[in-house]
């Protein structure tokens, strides 16, 4: 019986001996863990407090790159950017958020179906395509000359088929429209309205401006959707904004602008105008400010 207790004990108090070598090891462990969690949250404060400075260059980029990202999808809140906004030169490390250009600048005049040239507008023109003798604005022709030649080096064709138009001929063309639809019976309410669909009524088109140019190529003359496949247009998507040529009513911007999309149809606003709206993604109604036309 006796030679059966001596080696329980002896395993009894092999098993306490481990059970406190276990307790040791885990009270060890748990103060190991301690000091790695609190040099962790000591070295998270001093990581937030150095954030919370702002300091860094990279943490500016970063915040100018993300916002310029997401400036495209937040139009109400680029627009309320754009409201307060001042000229910029072209943005080169530092992007820039949103179309950060002066909305004074006569250059970004906006005319359109409820905003209507500004009375006495005066505007200086010169012809801009020798081919087809259509002018422009002085400045406008200028960089729609240079324009034409650097397409022109690289074996595109441009070709400007509508650009300055006087208010007087634009009523003309109003008028003809209309009178036409009279002829067909409809009465003169119905003969403007429909008119209005065809024609911009005189006044509130952006040719009157001197600033708009339609352009296209000799291979492809007609005003439809389908210039957007041509060698010309891919050319201007590229270039057109150094020259200070926007594409004026985008696809994706026809609630906001009230026009169809038109591939054609270029905007001069300047150079550095151009690449502040192209990099914004916004229309030229969303740098004046306003969200949505009443699509008249
Ligand atoms: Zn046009």
């Amino acid at each position: 019986m006796s030679t059966w207790k001596a080696p329980r004990d002896y395993q009894e108090e092999e098993r306490r001996r481990a059970r406190q070598l276990r307790r040791r090891r885990v009270r060890r462990n748990r103060a190991i863990l301690g000091v790695c969690c609190l040099v962790v949250i000591v070295f998270a404060c001093v990581q937030l407090s150095g954030l919370l400075k702002g300091d860094g260059p990279d943490a500016a980029q970063s915040g100018a790159s993300s916002s310029s990202a997401s400036s495209s999808a937040s139009s109400s809140a680029a627009s309320s950017s754009a409201a307060s906004s001042t000229v910029s030169s072209m943005p080169e490390e530092e992007s820039t958020p949103a179309a950060v250009v002066d909305t004074g600048d006569w250059r970004l005049i906006l005319v359109n179906n409820n905003v209507p040239l500004p009375d006495g507008y005066e505007v200086e023109t010169q012809v801009a395509d020798d081919n087809t003798g259509k002018e422009l604005q002085a400045e406008a022709a200028e960089a729609y000359r240079k324009m034409d030649a650097a397409a022109a080096a690289e074996g595109v064709d441009l070709m400007l088929c509508s650009g300055y138009r006087s208010v007087d001929y634009q009523t003309q063309l109003f008028e003809a429209e209309k009178q036409e639809n009279l002829d067909k019976g409809c009465s003169e309410q119905e003969a403007y309205d429909l008119a209005k669909t065809v024609v911009a009524v005189p006044g509130r088109s952006e040719h009157n401006s001197g600033l708009a140019a339609d352009i296209v190529t000799p291979s492809h003359q007609v005003l439809d959707s389908d210039f957007e496949n041509t060698d010309a247009f891919a050319w201007l998507s590229q270039h057109a904004a150094e020259y200070g040529f926007i594409l004026r009513y985008p696809k994706d911007k026809q609630a906001i602008t009230g026009i169809i999309y038109e591939p054609w149809h270029y905007r001069y606003v300047g150079p550095e105008n151009a690449a502040a709206i192209a990099q914004s993604g916004l229309c030229l109604e969303e740098v004046h400010g306003y969200a949505e036309q009443a699509g008249q």
